[in-house]
């Protein structure tokens, strides 16, 4: 599905000088590049503030513990995401209300979310799902009227855009209250390890995000809240530094996978091809076709005898999940979220494809198709 290997070969000067200064240096812990990297990052948002944290799941937490969230609160999520976005809403003992995704985007059905909204929903939390923005505009519009906060979770979409009405354009996760982010390997800005960050125009709550992510304290040994312990550490900020400024390359060549899928699947009814909202740029974390339910999984299985990985993303939606039985989200009525359950099937997408693996993949998966 992804091939780090090859990836950092073509970075291997650059990153391993980064490190052995990291290692001459010693400061694994808030060394230099973890500044470096949050200010370059900032700059390439154009965002006032990046705070690093140790993983995206942690942002995702710590978002809502900066934002002040008390049990009981409603928090507002899609069930199509991966479980992290609403496992941590859970954690906190707030209270996840499932809705459903576009059809076309994958993402939140804005409507939807507008029926979902009771006295107690404090927050949204909008999932820029496999590359592809959700509609901001008008989410932000409801947010404004509810006053309910919004929280992107970005962690598939860094470096994607958004274009507003009046042809403004926003990176996704710098349009809502807090932006959400991981540096997991494998996602699109993907460090040697874990690694998060929380992205924020406003100073007073970045202030507060600090003080959270650092054990609730503003001065040394003195804690005003309860927080936690989440860091960046500075092996991961030197290697992310250097792969930021490869960013714009890398989604280049997610982009150009993505149109050699689209013109070798045009021919096949069967595929639905992912699509691209004309106000967005879609950066392609996954390329998640659509085929009928009954032949996805004999597709993905014939594919992997002949050695070409692809996924299932996801299999269960988070509305179905064991762990969240307690909360009686089997309850919730999501049917564009079911049948995409059955229907996706994501398909090899990273940096460092080649048109012969383009071509070999496309040609056996229509291969199955057609037969
Ligand atoms: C990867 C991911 C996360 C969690 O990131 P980690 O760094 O693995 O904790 C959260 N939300 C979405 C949508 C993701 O894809």
């Amino acid at each position: 599905m992804v091939d780090l290997q090859r990836q950092y070969r073509r970075i291997k000067p650059e990153v391993d000088t980064a490190i052995a200064a990291v290692l001459d240096n010693s400061a694994f812990i808030n060394g230099q590049p973890v500044q470096d990297f949050a200010r370059s990052l900032e700059q390439y948002l154009g965002i006032d503030h990046v705070i690093p944290c140790g993983n995206g799941t942690d942002a995702l937490q710590i978002a809502m513990m900066a934002l002040g969230l008390e049990p009981g609160d409603e928090v507002i999520t899609p069930s199509f995401t991966f479980i992290a976005t609403a496992e941590v809403i859970a954690l906190l003992g707030l209270k996840p209300v499932f809705v459903d995704v576009d059809e076309q985007t994958y993402c939140l059905d804005i409507q939807q979310v507008e029926k979902a909204i009771t006295s107690k929903t404090k927050a949204i939390v909008p999932v820029h799902l496999f590359g592809q923005s959700a509609d901001m505009e008008p989410l932000m519009a409801l947010a404004r009227k509810h006053k309910l906060a919004v929280i992107e979770d970005n962690a598939q979409a860094i470096g994607g855009t958004y274009t507003f009405e009046d042809g403004s354009t926003k990176k996704t996760g710098t349009i809502g209250t807090i932006g959400c982010t991981s540096f997991f390997p494998s996602k699109n800005l993907g460090g040697y390890g874990d690694g998060g960050a929380l992205f924020t125009d406003d100073e007073e709550l970045a202030a507060r995000i600090r003080m959270i992510a650092n054990h609730g304290q503003s001065k040394r040994y003195y804690h005003d809240v309860v927080g936690c312990n989440s860091r960046l550490d500075t092996l991961q900020a030197a290697v992310l530094g250097i792969k930021l400024q490869h960013l714009d390359e890398y989604i280049a060549a997610r982009r150009n996978a993505a149109a050699y899928y689209d013109k070798a699947f045009s021919s096949c009814d069967d595929i639905i091809i992912p699509y691209r909202a004309g106000n967005t740029l879609h950066v392609f974390h996954q390329y998640t076709i659509r085929v009928p339910a009954d032949k996805r999984d004999s597709l993905r299985d014939y594919l992997a005898t002949q050695g070409i990985p692809a996924m299932i993303y996801y299999p269960v939606p988070a509305h179905k999940q064991q762990m969240f039985a307690a909360f009686k989200a089997g309850k919730f009525t999501l049917p564009v979220t079911d049948f995409l359950a059955g229907e996706v099937l994501s398909l090899p997408m990273h940096t460092e494809l080649d048109e012969a693996q383009l071509k070999y993949i496309t040609d056996h998966v229509l291969q199955f198709m057609n037969a």
